[in-house]
């Protein structure tokens, strides 16, 4: 199946309202050329440096794509907030206040608002990154996130955990789902829209429980080595 064919067929599945991201980490430029001719427009990186180096590329060919919505979707570092800043449509891993602020930092240098998510650890395994729920209700309780006028906060991220319980990955969405509701109700508001979860082996699950954006990789260019 072609890399057009993949997200055609991925479109169809989906939900109106539903956001496709085309997670196009460690494949090439032109890989994205292919999707964006078919259309896509949102696409996910993890790592900074790559996102900034793929999207440099694309805007030095001789007719670059345009509209194109970069998503970084990985755990960032503060040091390399700087390095996706100018372009960068939506971070959907802020996962600390630490983070947060420098991202509203260097958002206002730019003269930008930039669009994040807050990511909520809810899987069951070490390696997985977020917020811990009390954690973030305290930072929230806090207050201090709403000094931050260089970010808007648009919703939830979360990653389930790997495994074949299929069980286990539902309630871990519901509870996201549960979660995104709650801050919205006490904190955001109706601008709080966006609910990211879902991924190539599990989407359809993340679906059922309400999600708003999935973000999808070898589905659409094929395995990973
Ligand atoms: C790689 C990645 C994805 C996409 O994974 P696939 O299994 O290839 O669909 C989605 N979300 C995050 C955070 C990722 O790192």
């Amino acid at each position: 199946m072609s890399i057009a064919k993949n997200i055609a067929a991925l479109r169809a599945a989906l939900p109106a309202g539903v956001t496709l991201v085309a997670v196009s980490k460690t494949r090439p430029a032109d890989d994205v050329m292919e999707a964006w001719r078919a259309g896509q427009l949102d696409f996910g990186e993890n790592r900074p440096q790559e996102m900034a180096a793929k999207q440099a590329a694309l805007a030095a060919l001789p007719s670059p794509p345009v509209g194109i919505r970069w998503h970084q979707i990985g755990h960032l570092q503060t040091n390399k907030v700087r390095l996706i800043i100018p372009f960068v449509a939506m971070i959907h891993s802020v996962d600390s206040a630490r983070l947060a602020c420098e991202i509203s930092r260097r958002a206002v240098e730019a003269g930008r608002v930039v669009d994040v998510l807050l990511e909520i650890l809810v899987a069951r395994e070490e390696s997985k990154e977020g917020w811990a729920w009390d954690e973030l209700l305290a930072w929230l309780d806090g207050g201090q996130c709403r000094s931050l006028a260089g970010v808007r906060f648009r919703g939830v991220m979360g990653v389930a955990t790997f495994t074949d319980d299929e069980s286990m990955v539902r309630a871990e969405f519901e509870a996201l789902a549960a979660m995104h509701a709650e801050l919205r109700e006490r904190f955001f508001g109706a601008q709080f829209d966006t609910l990211s979860m879902g991924m190539s082996d599990d989407y359809p699950l993340a679906l059922d429980a309400g999600s708003t954006m999935v973000r999808i990789g070898s589905m659409i260019f094929g395995r990973r080595f």
